[in-house]
């Protein structure tokens, strides 16, 4: 299972989209509980990813080194904006599986979002983490709004070599209504899309595996299915406040509906899908699992933004299942095993559907 641990509700930047660091009252700055708590949740669970997160989880780097030192797990991942990367010794930094790097693409938009200077220190950091010989695998974490190409913004991000994996998530429903999503999404979004997936398939057919995740991890739910969420939130993925309180959704800090348990208490968790009509009877279902449960509960932008995003998820959908015959073919021209295609191995906290 997944754990994603609060660290601190702080963070050092006030990017637009979450605008800074949580309330004292909803993720304290400092941890509340025992670490003894989280063995007690954590180690009997043979497969136990613990993916550190905040506000910015580098802001209490003793926390980080106190669980990597003491709690025995399969993997640990660290979501970070990169730009207190060097407060963590280089040994802890080469204990991750993953890190995910947040970056928007091009330097414009980017700090447009995070604030100036945000993009340097976020390319500096995968930098250093290169350098120190960090081998696991770095993923680019994007926000995607009105302002981003999701053409541009991808292929930069991997042009910079630095980065296995490049993710992105749509800013929608989490902010304001965009000032004119129709179009953006017609005559920006799906055609920057389409291209961006003819290059990987285009590069599949010269043996190269393009890291881009969310066309990786529709294919693996294509092929293998998977929980919904895709996320695995509230199923195979829990997120522990600071307060101590089990949640089944990082995002969800305030929402009574994604309580699953405390972290004092005996540590049986609530867990089961919360998705269920419309998404259970609709035929991408078994790809799309309602993409994000979050969404899926607080329809900030009403059922015509649901619609809207399902709309979005579905032509990213087609684009891997109506060229299936094809990829398969050009994996296995390639002599590589699918398996390096399909992404991600464990979750590594990567949502797939964008
Ligand atoms: S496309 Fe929309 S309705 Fe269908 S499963 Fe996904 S979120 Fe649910
Ligand atoms: S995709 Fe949605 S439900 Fe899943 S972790 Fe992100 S916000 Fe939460």
């Amino acid at each position: 299972m997944l754990y994603i641990l609060f660290t601190t509700g702080k963070c050092n930047l006030r990017c637009e989209y979450c605008g800074g660091s949580f309330g004292e009252n909803e993720v304290p700055w400092k941890v509340q509980y025992k670490l003894d708590d989280l063995k007690r949740l954590i180690e009997h669970d043979n497969e136990a990813t613990i993916a550190f997160y905040g506000g910015e989880p580098l802001m209490n780097p003793n926390f980080i080194i106190d669980v990597m030192e003491n709690i025995k797990v399969k993997r640990f991942v660290i979501q970070t904006n990169g730009t207190l990367v060097r407060s963590l010794p280089e040994k802890y930094w080469k204990m991750f599986s993953a890190i995910l790097i947040s970056v928007d693409g091009v330097e414009e938009v980017n700090d447009k979002y995070r604030g100036k200077g945000a993009y340097k220190l976020a390319i500096s950091a995968a930098n250093y983490l290169r350098e120190i010989g960090f081998n696991g695998d770095l993923i680019a974490r994007m926000t995607i709004t009105e302002d981003s190409n999701i053409f541009r913004d991808v292929m930069h991000l991997l042009g910079i070599n630095l980065f296995d994996h490049v993710h992105w998530q749509l800013n929608f429903i989490w902010s304001k209504k965009w000032r004119n999503l129709n179009e953006w999404i017609e005559q920006n979004y799906k055609i920057g899309l389409k291209k961006l997936f003819d290059i990987w398939l285009n590069e599949l057919r010269n043996k190269k595996v393009l890291g881009i995740a969310p066309f990786q991890g529709i294919l693996k739910r294509i092929l293998d299915g998977g929980v919904a969420p895709p996320c695995e939130s509230g199923v195979n993925s829990v997120s522990v406040n600071t307060n101590g309180e089990i949640i089944a959704c990082p995002i969800a800090v305030r929402e009574n509906w994604a309580k699953v348990g405390n972290i004092r208490n005996n540590n049986t968790l609530n867990l089961k899908s919360m998705i269920t009509e419309p998404c259970t009877s609709c035929e991408y279902f078994k790809v799309c699992g309602g993409r994000c449960l979050y969404t899926y509960k607080e329809r900030f932008w009403g059922e015509n933004g649901f619609k809207i995003t399902c709309d979005v998820t579905k032509f990213t959908i087609d684009l891997v299942k109506n060229n299936l015959y094809e990829i398969l073919g050009y994996i296995k021209n390639a002599g590589i095993k699918v398996d390096e295609v399909k992404y991600p191995s464990f979750n590594n906290t990567v949502e797939i559907i964008p």
